[in-house]
């Protein structure tokens, strides 16, 4: 032991030998050191992306803030750049409000490697007037306006290889193109690889006017170029988003780390992921007038909830920081920014923005889109079914509660059974689930047939004042054709229809005059035997999550003589699964091969047959012209259902003649005949 410590010792002595020299000598040493670092054994020490434009990015006079870049006008911006130049990063998604950092990065990305990395670098614009404006407005102002980046290009002249959107530079070149352009995307091997405006760009690039022969997306043929490179490619993404489940910003960023920037709240020192919740706008208690110039940002904190000035969010918007929801993926840096942390946009001037858009969907997808970097669902907004669920009233399944006044059923078929629901109208177009269930069997079979027409055609629902069966039972017959047809066909009655649920191209009214169908039953063609209703399915669902989004009075203001909102849905207490499948589809815009939009219903769960059993229920009402019906004419109703005493003057009935019993098939459709016996045969029971 004692002989290694004296070894250790000696190596100790040589070293304060070696360095125990006379200053002049030691400077001499660490020049000479530093200059052959400087001159042969190493190349600078390189600035990353932040430290660069500090030092070296100027704007051009005609930007809003000409001269020196400083990073710290936009704090929020200074981590997405140090990923951009660090090499650890391959990806770089940013999705982020307007006017904050989306432009300034992309060309601070293009000026930082021409200089500092010289490399093959391309810029995607979604087309090429877009690429064109960029390169004459944006790049080449601001390559003139930064000296170190000027001189890369001086001795450049058009022509030899020079375009508007090709440039060559010492070291390099810049590529500028259409993203509906395959054959410029893929035309050569690119390091550096920008994507702006991304969510703009085509499904499919290059497809045919009939959406054939394209060859794909267009960042995946770009970045298939920059295989070469390795992990020395770097790809940068930039774009607010646009529909949700669409938007290819949202898909890159949730490929990504997923970092939120958090502000901080001056009064009570926590981070805060803010959203558009979190803005207050104060309403004028005299004239209910929405007083945008006063709206500030809550703190969410529940403890804190200061509201905060302008100057609070500022400090906020300096003293916040990025927090990385995957922080795992550290190859691939996704942000997400709002105008909430501009400095450029104070709170008053979003909230005019967002009381403009009013209650336009556009305006308001627009918004949140632009203004909160938030992807947007569509109309038809998908109801939650926990709260439909929590809304629940005690009223008894089967019974029929004061208001209703009118009874119809849907029934979806399926291979196992058939599901149903009947619902009851009344007056304001609200409604009332009566039952529900499913029922199990095989159509294809006379024993099923017969038991729905025994449990479901024939069932009776008690008024006060009589039994009724549903007025209408609308059977869907877009599976097993045939055999509703002749269920419908044999019960023989005009209370039962079949029906068929068309997309929204086809149809977008409720019901449309129904049409004859042939009908074969054992062999025979029963030629126009049947008149099927064809359903506005779309039409149909809008309607019901509109209604199903309504918020009811609370029972204080209904004990103050509140009404229920025009088409309110009553539900009785059902289990869990008939509020999942009544909200088991949604309202989404779809591109298509060339680019256009339309909209399109999607199951969000595997089961919607409730769903699609009160678009039928309500295709039945409709038929009986629930959306026409005068005061008067529900007042007999009333009167006749609910109050014996009462004599029905039956020249105010007008139930579209479709309440009757009779038997021939095919004076089904606008039959007027036999309303009044069929009502006082009725009250007979
Ligand atoms: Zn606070």
């Amino acid at each position: 032991m004692t002989h290694l410590s004296d070894n250790k010792m000696s190596i100790r002595q040589n070293n304060v030998n070696v360095h125990d020299l006379t200053s002049g000598a030691k400077a001499a040493i660490r020049d000479g050191i530093s200059r052959a670092f400087r001159e042969n054994l190493k190349p600078p020490p390189k600035l990353d992306l932040v430290e660069w434009a500090d030092k070296y990015r100027k704007l051009p006079d005609n930007s809003a803030e000409g001269g020196q870049w400083h990073t710290s006008r936009v704090p929020s911006a200074r981590k997405p750049m140090l990923s951009i130049s660090d090499p650890k990063v391959q990806e770089i998604t940013v999705m982020s409000c307007i006017q904050l950092m989306k432009t300034e990065l992309m060309l601070n990305t293009a000026l930082y490697f021409i200089h500092q990395e010289p490399s093959p670098l391309m810029y995607v614009a979604p087309k090429k007037e877009i690429a064109e404006a960029w390169s004459k407005e944006r790049f080449m102002k601001s390559v003139k306006a930064t000296p170190v980046v000027a001189k890369a290009f001086s001795g450049n002249r058009r022509g030899e290889g020079n375009t508007i959107l090709q440039k060559q530079y010492a070291g390099g070149q810049i590529s500028i193109v259409s993203a509906r352009n395959p054959d410029d995307l893929a035309m050569r091997a690119v390091r550096i690889m920008m994507f702006d405006e991304c969510d703009k760009y085509p499904v499919n690039t290059g497809a045919g006017s009939e959406g054939s022969g394209g060859e794909g997306d267009p960042i995946a043929i770009a970045w298939g170029r920059a295989t070469t490179y390795g992990k020395r490619a770097k790809k940068i993404t930039a774009c607010s988003p646009t529909v949700q489940g669409k938007s290819r910003i949202e898909a890159e960023y949730l490929k990504g780390s997923q970092e939120v920037y958090k502000q901080r709240c001056k009064h009570c020192g926590e981070l805060h992921e803010l959203s558009w919740s979190d803005v207050d706008i104060p309403v004028d208690k005299e004239t209910g007038e929405l007083l945008h110039s006063e709206a500030c940002i809550v703190c969410p904190s529940e403890e804190c909830g200061a509201r905060w000035s302008e100057g609070d969010r500022r400090w906020s918007i300096d003293n916040g920081e990025w927090y990385a929801k995957k922080p795992l993926v550290t190859w691939h840096h996704s942000y997400k920014v709002t105008s909430l942390a501009s400095p450029f946009t104070p709170v008053v001037v979003l909230a005019k923005e967002f009381m403009d858009a009013g209650s336009s969907p556009q305006l308001l997808k627009a918004f949140y889109n632009t203004r909160m970097a938030e992807t947007w669902k569509e109309v038809g907004e998908q109801p939650d079914w926990l709260e439909m669920y929590n809304r629940r009233e005690n009223y008894e399944v089967g019974t029929l509660p004061e208001g209703v006044l009118m009874v119809t059923c849907g029934i979806d078929v399926q291979g196992d059974g058939v599901f149903y629901e009947y619902v009851g109208y009344g007056r304001n177009r609200e409604s009332w689930s009566i039952d529900r269930g499913f029922l199990a069997g095989d159509i294809r079979t006379d024993t099923f047939k017969a038991e729905i027409c025994n449990t479901l055609f024939d069932r009776e629902f008690h008024y006060p004042n009589m039994p009724l069966k549903a007025e209408r039972v609308c059977v869907d017959s877009g599976a097993y054709t045939q055999h509703v047809y002749n269920l419908v066909r044999d019960y023989n009655n005009t209370r039962v229809v079949a029906v068929k649920g068309m997309p929204s191209e086809t149809q977008t009214s409720i019901i449309s005059t129904p049409t004859p169908v042939d009908v074969f039953s054992d062999g025979t063609r029963h030629s126009r035997g049947l008149k099927l209703w064809k359903v506005g399915s779309s039409t149909l669902k809008q309607m019901h999550y509109g209604f199903f989004n309504h918020v009811p009075p609370t029972d204080e203001q209904l004990s103050k003589g509140a009404k229920y909102i025009a088409g309110y849905c009553h539900f009785p207490e059902y289990e869990e699964e008939f509020f999942k499948q009544i909200t088991a589809e949604q309202y989404v815009e779809i591109e298509d091969k060339k680019g256009f939009v339309s909209y399109q219903w999607e199951k969000t769960r595997k089961d919607n047959h409730y769903l699609d059993c009160r678009s039928y229920a309500r295709a039945g009402a409709s038929m009986l012209q629930v959306d026409r019906m005068t005061e008067e004419s529900w007042d007999v109703r009333e009167r006749a259902y609910y109050h014996p005493e009462e004599r029905v003057t039956e020249s105010a009935v007008d139930y579209s003649g479709d309440i009757t019993d009779n038997n021939e098939s095919e004076s089904r459709v606008n039959n007027r005949t036999s309303k009044s016996n069929w009502l006082r045969n009725r009250k007979k029971h």
